[in-house]
């Protein structure tokens, strides 16, 4: 998709980069089509990430049938901060705090959230975590900090110790398509291995054959696809979409987020069941070890309720078995996020 600026009238879905607002996804909600999904899935859990090793880290055994949201996020609103929030989405510009969300989790039987973050600056990573320190239902934050920057180590190291730190996260699809490719980007992703931070993956669907070559040239690290790699749902993106993914999803380091569909598709006038080939092929690439359930609230409430974006994605996981749907409803997210290892001593690097 191409800059805001030069598509008018449409709603920015994720924020852009600080230094490249101006190229949010403007996105126009229109359109539909159909599409049918094939292959299957290994279902054989992220590489390197083994389930049973990493679930007892932070929990212990999973309750039955509980949901982490792996994808929310918080903000008090400032329209110089979120300049994305456009005269599409007047209904975001305003405070998203955590009891906001649990209201909406409660209603719908969300337990657990990750947090996301949606500026790109050091404060709203600190920010993030210490919401998370004060509301235990946040049980994760995706942060950012500079991966392009000299310091970066540093920064990473500077909040070593917060344990609710989970994983990093770059707004990509704000950069030029050649960004995943760029040496300095790569080498600040080379140091999250350290500290046994994932890392997600936000791009558009035009984007994902550079983030299929980025994330093979790490096999050691844990990559999160955002939003089923952003298909253009409105414009009849299945079938290239469909490739890419497939493309991804054969690579064992990376899982992929059930989230973000609701605002690629037509605000008003998405169904179930346009959007459902879209999930079904993603959980049948990825195998129910490596898809998460995620929200995008409140980005998501632009187009439906929490309840109605929660649903979805049950109602289209309901035919797997018991375990698989735990996988796909909390499993995942667990074991790829919350059961993050402690930050290693420095004799142990
Ligand atoms: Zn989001």
């Amino acid at each position: 998709m191409s800059p805001a600026s030069e598509r008018g009238g449409g709603g920015s879905l994720e924020p852009a980069s600080t230094s490249a607002r101006a190229k949010a996804d403007g996105a126009t909600p229109r359109g539909s089509e159909r599409a049918s999904a094939s292959e299957h899935g290994s279902g054989a859990g992220i590489e390197g990430v083994p389930a049973s090793e990493r679930a007892g880290g932070a929990g212990g055994a999973t309750p039955p049938g509980q949901t982490i949201d792996a994808h929310q996020h918080f903000w008090r609103y400032d329209p110089a901060e979120y300049g994305w929030i456009d005269e599409s989405m007047t209904a975001l510009r305003r405070d998203f705090l955590p009891l906001d969300a649990k209201r909406d989790m409660d209603a719908a039987a969300v337990s657990t959230c990750v947090a996301v973050q949606a500026r790109q600056t050091l404060e709203e990573t600190d920010w993030l975590l210490d919401l998370a320190d004060r509301h235990a239902f946040i049980a994760g934050v995706v942060g950012w900090v500079d991966l392009q920057a000299v310091d970066v180590e540093a920064q990473l190291e500077r909040r070593a110790d917060r344990a609710r730190l989970v994983g990093i996260r770059h707004i990509v699809q704000g950069e030029r398509d050649d960004f995943l490719d760029r040496a300095q980007f790569r080498a600040g992703i080379a140091r999250l291995e350290r500290f046994d931070l994932a890392y997600d993956i936000l791009v558009y669907a035009r984007q994902l054959p550079a983030a299929v070559r980025f994330a093979r040239a790490f096999p050691g690290q844990r990559f999160v696809l955002d939003h089923l790699g952003k298909p253009d749902i409105r414009h009849a993106g299945f079938r290239e979409w469909r490739g890419d993914i497939g493309r991804l999803a054969a690579l064992p380091n990376v899982c992929c987020k059930l989230s973000g569909l609701v605002t690629e598709a037509d605000w008003r006038s998405w169904t179930a069941g346009q959007l459902r080939p879209y999930l079904d092929a993603t959980v049948e690439s990825f195998g129910p070890a490596r898809v998460m359930i995620g929200s995008d609230w409140p980005v998501c409430t632009v187009a439906a309720t929490y309840q109605e974006v929660i649903d979805l994605v049950r109602d289209a996981v309901g035919e797997y078995s018991a375990t698989e749907k735990q996988q796909i409803l909390y499993g995942t997210a667990q074991s790829v996020y919350l059961a993050r290892k402690t930050f290693p001593a420095e004799e142990e690097i």
